[in-house]
């Protein structure tokens, strides 16, 4: 990480001001790919080059960084107002419920990692749905859809409707660690909803995208495509029934949703049965699944990467695990060496990278799920002879076989796990790819990176009549077809039960040094989330990008041990650095490549603050992927509560 080169969302860089906040500099990537230039230099890397910048840096009076706008600017409005990064969040998070609902909302959840600058704790604030109490393993058995369209006629029925825990979330954030009351962060998103705002060519897109066949229930198409006619790039939409229910939110608290006519709507709109989805699709929530609904707070899983130390995700995700396991196959090759042919875009560094995603992603199928349901051999996936001898596997000649699961549970001490035979996986699931992530520190250098979610895009598809908010399909996230057997000592880790939360990809994660974040990130992308945040990892420390450099820099995923390879290459897969050439070399290595011949797959939208320990200098990047936006507020406003 350079904190030395100014760059979008540094605080030096010139912008326009878009808000009261004259101050302010607002800064929306919107720039087509911008490889322009290239990442910077791959020598710089290691530890010393993430701390320290330029002398002379002006502490800020805090950063948000969303993926839209409008977000950004809720956000940044809270901290004006001298509010810290929680009550920012919630704002940021509210209002993308409105600006961007087809990717996260009110009827979804989420996981904030918290980072309190007073006390140095660093936690998870976890709003994961949850399945209701009528859950069964083999729930996802629909007689008349067979396998190969399961996951997507389950996606758009009631059936894959967890209980939501977005708003609980937000309200038990600003109750115990905000200092502002739930209305005024649900403010920005109630003018949001009843002013409406311009449709962004995100939106327009994602509107314009499902033609209605499968997804977009009745009262979801009539507000996207009044009159049949989807909304376009620029029309504004207006959300009068989310208004109201935000409204009511902020006057009678999360009880608004959770009991009472609205929780009843809820219930009433997951229940329908939706053609094409046989009757046995319909959902299984009931109002005391909604008013039993509560959250997690969980420590997060800690790692080291070359002398950096990383919070991340823990159960029910599988990403700080994955994260963390792939960072540590990583370690060993010296990626930041161009002379030893490595660095970043090299043949052999997405050799590496691709080698370790799937020794990664093999385990994650297997063995992880919601811990608090069953034990999860978090350390022994993470034992340091566990991964070592996983990574002895990776040759610089060749792609692998098709690696397995390992076995981590020599190297686990929770008793718990069995010694059995080596579970087979579950067959792979193809999942969905939107979701949101945004981050925020504040100027007392409190930090929050929170990736929300209503699982594939538009959710269920359902709106709930008269609410107007999506239902969330995160139940989809579960193995669709039950793989417990104790014959073969298959933990079944991600299997359906009552009330546990499926297994996430969302890996909201903190990069610390001497306990201090130096930089929030995160990602939406489904499975590929975990390779968004090891490729940011990668890119500031072994190859020395500047925050934003990291961000617009392509990426390269790979979600399953035998899966084929995504990439990203923008819209001229000639351009450097996976062009022909890497392409070509990839594929003789034995990599599947795109069978397209190209690499032009868009893969995650990472949101990114940054503090530099030394200055104290506050800066931020997000992606062209999506509208982006990073805004700094570059000096503290009037005195405000003290943060907690
Ligand atoms: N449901 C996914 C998860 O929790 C996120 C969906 C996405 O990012 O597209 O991992």
């Amino acid at each position: 990480m350079r904190l030395d080169a100014p760059g979008p969302g540094d605080d030096r860089a010139p912008g326009p001001p878009r808000r009261p906040w004259l101050a302010a500099l607002v800064l929306a990537c919107l720039a087509p790919w911008a490889w322009g230039g290239g990442p910077a230099g791959g020598s710089g890397g290691g530890p010393d080059g993430l701390v320290g910048g330029p002398p002379g840096g002006v502490r800020a009076g805090g950063v948000v960084s969303a993926s839209h706008p409008l977000a950004a600017e809720a956000g940044a409005r809270l901290l004006e107002a001298g509010g810290n990064a929680v009550d920012a969040a919630a704002a940021i998070e509210f209002a993308l419920s409105v600006v961007e609902p087809q990717s996260s909302g009110i009827g979804g959840g989420s996981f904030m990692m918290v980072h309190l600058a007073a006390t140095g704790e660093t936690f998870v604030i976890d709003s994961r749905e949850r399945a209701p109490a009528a859950a069964t393993p083999a729930m996802f058995r629909l007689s008349e859809v067979p396998a190969p369209r399961l996951f997507e006629v389950a996606s758009g029925s009631g059936l894959s409707v967890g209980v939501p825990g977005t708003v609980l979330g937000l309200a038990t954030a600003l109750e115990r660690w905000g200092t502002r009351p739930l209305a005024e962060a649900l403010a920005p998103a109630i003018e949001l909803a009843e002013r409406g705002f311009p449709v962004n060519r995100f939106l327009a897109a994602s509107i314009a995208k499902d033609h209605g066949r499968t997804r977009l229930q009745p009262e979801t198409a009539a507000l996207f495509r009044p009159g049949g006619v989807p909304l376009a790039e620029g029309q504004r939409l207006v959300q009068p029934d989310l208004a109201r229910t935000l409204a009511l939110i902020a006057r009678d608290g999360p009880d608004a949703f959770y009991r009472g006519p609205l929780a009843q709507a809820i219930v009433q709109a997951q229940r329908r049965s939706i053609s094409p989805v046989p009757a046995e699709g319909t959902g299984r929530m009931t109002l005391d699944d909604l008013a039993q609904y509560r959250i997690a707070i969980r420590p997060p899983v800690v790692g080291r990467y070359r002398g950096w130390t990383l919070a991340t995700m823990p159960s029910p995700s599988s990403g700080g695990l994955a994260l963390l396991q792939m960072l540590q196959m990583l370690e060993r090759f010296p990626l930041d060496d161009k002379a030893a042919s490595f660095g970043f875009g090299a043949t052999p560094t997405w050799h590496v990278m691709i080698e370790a995603m799937r020794l990664a992603y093999a385990d994650r199928a297997v063995w992880t799920g919601d811990a608090d349901f069953g034990p999860v051999p978090a350390r022994g996936l993470l034992d340091p002879r566990y991964v070592a001898a996983r990574a002895a596997a990776i040759s610089p000649l060749r792609r692998m076989p098709t690696p397995a699961a390992g076995d981590p549970r020599p190297f686990e001490p929770d008793a718990a796990l069995g010694a059995e035979r080596l579970p087979p996986a579950p067959a792979d699931e193809e999942k969905g790819v939107h979701t949101t992530h945004f981050s925020v520190v504040d100027r007392w250098g409190n930090v929050v990176s929170t990736t929300s979610t209503i699982e594939t895009l538009w959710g269920t598809g359902i709106t709930v009549p008269g609410h107007g908010f999506l239902l969330n399909n995160q139940l989809t996230d579960f193995n669709l077809a039950p793989t417990r057997d104790p014959a073969t000592g298959n933990p079944g880790a991600n299997d359906v039960e009552p009330f546990k939360r499926p297994r996430s990809s969302m890996a909201p994660t903190l990069l610390l040094r001497d306990g201090r974040p130096v930089l929030a990130y995160g990602s939406p992308g489904g499975a590929t989330i975990i390779n968004s945040v090891l490729g940011m990892t990668l890119n500031l420390i072994d190859h020395g990008m500047t925050v934003q450099q990291a961000i617009d820099a392509p990426r390269i995923s790979v979600t399953t041990a035998s899966g084929a390879v995504a990439c990203e290459g923008g819209p001229d897969f000639m351009q450097p650095p996976i062009g022909a050439m890497g392409f070509a070399a990839l594929a003789a290595l034995g990599h599947p490549m795109p069978a397209s011949g190209r690499c032009e797959a868009t893969i995650g939208s990472v949101q990114a603050v940054a503090i530099d320990l030394e200055t104290g200098r506050q800066s931020g990047g997000a992606d062209p992927r999506r509208e982006g936006t990073v805004i700094v507020l570059p000096r503290p406003g009037p005195a405000a509560n003290s943060p907690r």
